[in-house]
C-alpha cells in the first residue's frame, strides 16, 4: 500500500516536471511561427464589406462601381474588376474590358 502511494507520487512529479518543461519550450517556439500557410490560388468571389464597396471607385475614371456576380463593374467604362477571396482587385491591368466580360458570359 505504501509502495503504491510512492509510485503515484513519483508519477505526479514527473507529470508536473514534464508540463513545466514543455510550457517553457512552447514559449521559445512561439516567437517563430510556422510558415506552412497553404498557397492555393485565390478564388473569384467572396463577401465584400458593404462599406468598402461604397468607397471603391474605378481607378480609370473615378466612377463608382457596382457588384455584378464576382466582379465590380464601373458604371462609366463598364470595366469588370475581379473580386478574389473577398478582396476587390481595383487594377486596370486585372480588369476585364466590356468586350472580355461579354465573351465570358
Ligand atoms: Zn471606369
Amino acid at each position: 500500500m505504501k509502495r503504491l502511494f510512492v509510485v503515484l507520487l513519483a508519477a505526479g512529479g514527473i507529470a508536473w516536471w514534464w508540463r513545466n518543461r514543455s510550457s517553457v519550450a512552447g514559449d521559445s517556439w512561439s516567437s517563430t511561427p510556422a510558415q506552412d500557410v497553404p498557397s492555393e490560388p485565390p478564388k473569384l468571389g467572396g463577401e465584400v464589406d458593404a462599406e468598402l464597396l461604397a468607397i471603391l471607385a474605378c481607378p480609370l475614371d473615378k466612377q463608382p462601381v457596382t457588384r455584378q456576380g464576382n466582379y465590380l463593374v464601373c458604371q462609366e467604362c463598364q470595366r469588370h474588376y475581379p473580386i478574389r477571396d473577398g478582396i476587390p482587385v481595383m487594377l486596370i491591368d486585372e480588369a476585364l474590358t466590356p468586350e472580355q466580360a461579354a465573351a465570358q458570359a
